[in-house]
């Protein structure tokens, strides 16, 4: 069986007092056994979020790291630096690093790479836009973005990688793909990992994420291959988060 994750990342969010508040909510309120809960939160509240958490199962994530592991970078962050704060997850791909940031596929896969050679789990983030949705192109989006860098990886080191689907169209905009719609590409992509190695396949995280909240998590995280979520604007409230876990 596939263990549940659910990620929260707060993007350019969020306050040291914010950070806190989760650490108290946390360690008050429990979170269901055998589910895996990330916050992402960024870089500056990192060793804060790591003492507040201290009383909590909540682990840390990053939203992004440098390929490089030092060197004349300005403004950039690597693998290592990242490990020493206990952060166990990182964010890769993320559309809005694709869109803002111009991160190529070849960018996205060597962050990833870096942060395997850092012991941090990569989530590599994929989706479509509604131009290419409505053009019918979403599978051939999708799994261009995942084959470009599952078909690099060792096995070893496809198995440390979580995938998380996030329709472009649906992050932000309160407009969330159906679970049809989500579950759909999902199997795709558990499908095309099959065509490498069956038990890897089976063994795939994959998160959905776009407009996840407190009122559809449930309804998505009940789609055969959907084994988490990857949580933008729900993951700044408390209580929205929390509902989200327990649906998990
Ligand atoms: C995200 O940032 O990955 C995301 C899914 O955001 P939201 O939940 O706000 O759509």
């Amino acid at each position: 069986m596939r263990r549940p994750l659910i990620a929260g990342n707060w993007k350019m969010n969020g306050s040291t007092a914010l950070v806190k508040a989760f650490g108290d909510a946390f360690a008050a309120a429990r979170l269901p056994a055998g589910v895996d809960v990330v916050v992402i939160p960024p870089f500056p509240y990192l060793e804060t979020a790591r003492q507040a958490f201290r009383n909590t199962s909540l682990k840390l994530g990053a939203q992004t790291l440098n390929p490089q592991p030092s060197g004349a970078h300005t403004g950039e962050v690597s693998g290592s630096m990242l490990q020493e704060f206990d952060v166990a997850y990182v964010l890769v791909g993320h559309s809005e690093r694709r869109q803002l940031y111009q991160e190529t596929d070849e960018q996205v896969f060597d962050r990833l790479m870096a942060a395997l050679a850092s012991g941090l789990t990569p989530i590599l983030c994929v989706g479509e836009t509604l131009e290419e949705r409505d053009a019918g192109h979403t599978m051939d989006v999708v799994l261009g973005q995942v084959e470009y860098v599952m078909s690099r990886l060792e096995p070893a080191q496809r198995s440390e990688v979580v995938i998380a689907y996030e329709p472009v169209w649906a992050i932000g905009t309160g407009r969330t793909a159906t679970p049809e719609q989500a579950q759909e590409v999902m199997a795709g992509i558990r499908s095309y990992q099959a065509s490498f190695d069956a038990v890897l396949a089976e063994q795939l995280k994959l998160l959905y994420g776009g407009s996840m909240n407190a009122n559809n998590a449930a309804e998505l995280l009940a789609q055969p291959d959907i084994d988490g979520g990857l949580v933008g604007g729900a993951s700044l409230k408390t209580d929205d988060f929390h509902a989200i876990c327990q649906s998990a």
